[in-house]
């Protein structure tokens, strides 16, 4: 499954003009104004680096990026992350010798590792020795995201609300749960994370391309997969879905709870 192309294929996706121009209008966009946690990512393929630095300060966080494990090391220790992210294969100093080092010292500060598929016995290693999650590449944006609140809610870092709501939608992070005007829908996991991010950014227009990145990442399938889930969840929210889900004609689709037509 782990192939160079591919990642670099969403890595383009991620940095390329489709994400870049639909992240202007959020503050966490741009560097500067970003003021949410920092995340500490050691990680020594650029394309991955920079795929996580692009989706997370969109997401409001801070992002330090070290490409070696050296580095990454120093930085863990003179820098306030809230979280690292730690890839296991790193030229120098790997992944479980830094989780080794840093608990030694006493840090307490949460670590994802990211590992290769085939790396079974390595995520118990990885957690033996003190990490507190694991992903394995190739992995979508969201499923990282979903990670890391989980991890920061763990070690009281974030106010990270697990129920959102908007049109009369209820959504429940934790327990996966969603109901339409009191009415349970049964979703799948791609249709879940769709209307969750919708959910997270009403109002925003998400071009196909961004949905692509962060919904289905790395597992990237096919040309016409945005628009088939979100025909289908239009579908399971009823007559209202259309008008909720707004297509964005020429741009994408947006989240309008409010009904507003006069904004679609
Ligand atoms: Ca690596």
């Amino acid at each position: 499954m782990y192939d160079a192309a591919t990642w670099r294929r969403a890595a383009e996706r991620g940095s390329g003009t489709g994400m870049v121009t639909t992240r202007q209008p959020h503050a966490g966009a741009s560097g500067p104004e970003a003021h949410g946690p920092r995340v500490l990512v050691i990680e020594d393929e650029l394309t991955i680096a920079e795929f996580l630095r692009v989706g997370l300060r969109y997401e409001g966080f801070q992002v330090s990026i070290a490409s070696d494990g050296r580095t990454g090391l120093r930085l863990a220790s003179e820098e306030d992350a809230a979280l690292i992210i730690l890839d296991l294969m790193l030229p120098d100093l790997d992944g479980f010798a830094i989780c080794k080092r840093l608990r030694e010292r006493g840090s307490t500060t949460p670590i994802i590792m990211l590992t290769a598929r085939a790396d079974v016995p390595d995520r118990v290693t990885g957690l033996n020795l003190g990490a507190d999650d694991y992903l394995t590449k190739p992995f979508s944006f969201e499923e990282l995201l979903a990670r890391i609140y989980a991890v920061l809610r763990r070690h009281g870092g974030a106010a990270e609300t697990t129920l959102l709501s908007g049109g009369g939608i209820t959504l429940d992070t934790e327990t996966r749960e969603v109901a339409h005007d009191g009415n349970r829908l049964d979703l799948t996991p791609k249709e879940f994370a769709l209307l969750e991010l919708f959910l997270r950014h009403p109002r925003r227009v998400f071009t196909r391309e961004t949905l692509l990145n962060r919904i289905w990442g790395f597992d990237y399938v096919g040309d016409n997969v945005v628009e088939v889930h979100i025909s289908h969840v239009r579908q399971k929210l009823g007559p209202s879905g259309r008008q909720m889900l707004r297509t964005v004609y020429g741009i994408g689709y947006s989240f309008r709870p409010d009904d507003d037509e006069t904004l679609a």
